[in-house]
């Protein structure tokens, strides 16, 4: 990687207890490039758009914690569109050229194509147009793909982690049948959202068997499928070492009958390591969050549902924008604050967990939160 290594200060040090980064003064305008306390830059952002799922897959979102009388966040406490785009906007100028939609499950936030419209008109101080990608668990695809196409959206990214009805009713853990989420794939693909990836989460004996069946489904599709090891993020999944499967299994498993030959990253910092078919039908991806750390190219921000920053998936602690943009703060004062918290960051969780076993027992931001 081509990493820039610029003058850092570091602002944890100089700012007194009980102060956000927010709250300092502004340093000079965004430039387009922004590098942390690695010399790692910004340039992709996850938005979270609401904390809620018609899901309670069993590794995100598990019942016995999201039951009835789990609380999720009132809906005063959302960002608007209008203050989610503003605070996109400063991300943007300072080099963010990447966005993807999140949640919870992004499509059941209520006229989401008038926030995909929003953020699709966001250019680059370069003049280009932001790459606005969406994740979803695809339940609502059917009804939505060519509304978020004619909005600005370029491409989705669907999560389907089995393909036997039976098992993929009893993931999801609200008996939904997977039929539907194939044919709001077909309707996303029908729509133009492609390249279209979708990811399965391996958990141990929970779906490994369907390795294969997927690898089979997809493979000569225009679909990508990413495995993903089923990583420790939050702290309501009860996870376990032994039920992650590593990625080199998965490639294993898959290799052992239908050939394969690794295939260079599109871009430094994909989190994804590419697989093509050796007869040149396609291609698959691995990502090895817990068993390949990528922390040293990981240029990702991401914005929760009510206006918090998180420099890491594991963090455990956002920083606060929404007191800015609420309390009448200026463009230069978010820039400003997001210039600095970005400053700062030093997180590798990923690498740490692999050095120091004790880094796991933090508190940890949930998935279904801040979006994966
Ligand atoms: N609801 C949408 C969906 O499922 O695509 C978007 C939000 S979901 C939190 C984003 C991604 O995180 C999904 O692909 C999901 O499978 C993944 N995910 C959730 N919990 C995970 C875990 N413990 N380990 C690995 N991936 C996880
Ligand atoms: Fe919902 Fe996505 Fe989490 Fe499943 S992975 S519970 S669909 S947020
Ligand atoms: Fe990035 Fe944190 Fe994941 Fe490392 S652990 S790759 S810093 S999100």
């Amino acid at each position: 990687m081509n990493k820039r290594v610029i003058p850092i200060v570091d602002y944890r040090q100089a700012m007194p207890p009980g102060m956000d980064a927010g709250m300092l003064p502004a340093p000079a305008e965004p430039t387009g490039f922004l590098g942390d306390a690695l010399g790692r830059p910004l340039h992709d952002l996850r938005i979270s758009v609401t904390d809620r799922c018609n899901f309670r897959c069993v590794y995100c979102m598990p019942k016995d914690v999201f039951d009835k009388q789990y609380q999720f966040l009132p809906h005063s406490a959302l960002l608007t569109f209008e203050e989610i785009t503003r605070v996109a906007r400063q991300f943007v100028a300072h080099g963010v050229h990447k966005i993807r939609l999140t949640g919870g499950e992004p499509l059941l936030r209520k006229n989401i194509e008038r926030l995909v419209e929003m953020l699709a008109a966001l250019r680059t101080p370069d003049g280009r147009e932001v790459d606005l990608t969406l994740t979803t668990n695809g339940t609502l695809l059917k009804q939505k793909a060519q509304a978020l196409k004619e909005a600005g959206l370029k491409r989705v990214t669907v999560s389907l982690d089995s393909l036997d009805d039976q098992n993929f009713r009893r993931m999801n853990d609200v008996d939904f049948p997977v039929a539907r989420v194939l044919e709001g794939i077909e309707a996303a693909h029908a729509a133009g959202l492609g390249p279209i990836k979708i990811n399965m989460v391996v958990k141990q004996g929970l779906n490994d068997h369907e390795i294969l069946p997927m690898a089979r489904r997809f493979k000569g599709t225009p679909y990508i499928l990413r495995f993903i090891e089923y990583m420790d993020v939050g702290s309501s999944n009860g996870w376990r070492m032994d039920q992650v499967v590593p990625s080199r299994e998965v490639v294993r498993r898959i290799a052992a009958e239908l050939p394969l030959v690794e295939a260079d990253p599109n871009y430094t910092g994909e989190t994804a390591e590419r697989w093509r078919y050796a007869d040149g039908s396609g291609e698959i991806g691995v990502i090895s969050s817990v068993t390949h750390a990528f922390c040293q190219d990981c240029s990702r921000a991401r914005l929760s549902t009510e206006g918090r920053v998180y420099t890491c998936l594991f963090a455990s602690e956002g920083h606060d924008l929404r007191g800015i943009v609420r309390n009448g703060g200026s463009d230069a004062e978010l820039a400003g604050a997001i210039a600095r918290l970005w400053n700062q960051r030093g997180d590798r969780y990923s690498e740490l967990r692999s050095e120091q076993q004790n880094a796991r027992a933090l508190r940890k931001v949930e998935m279904s939160y801040i979006g994966g």
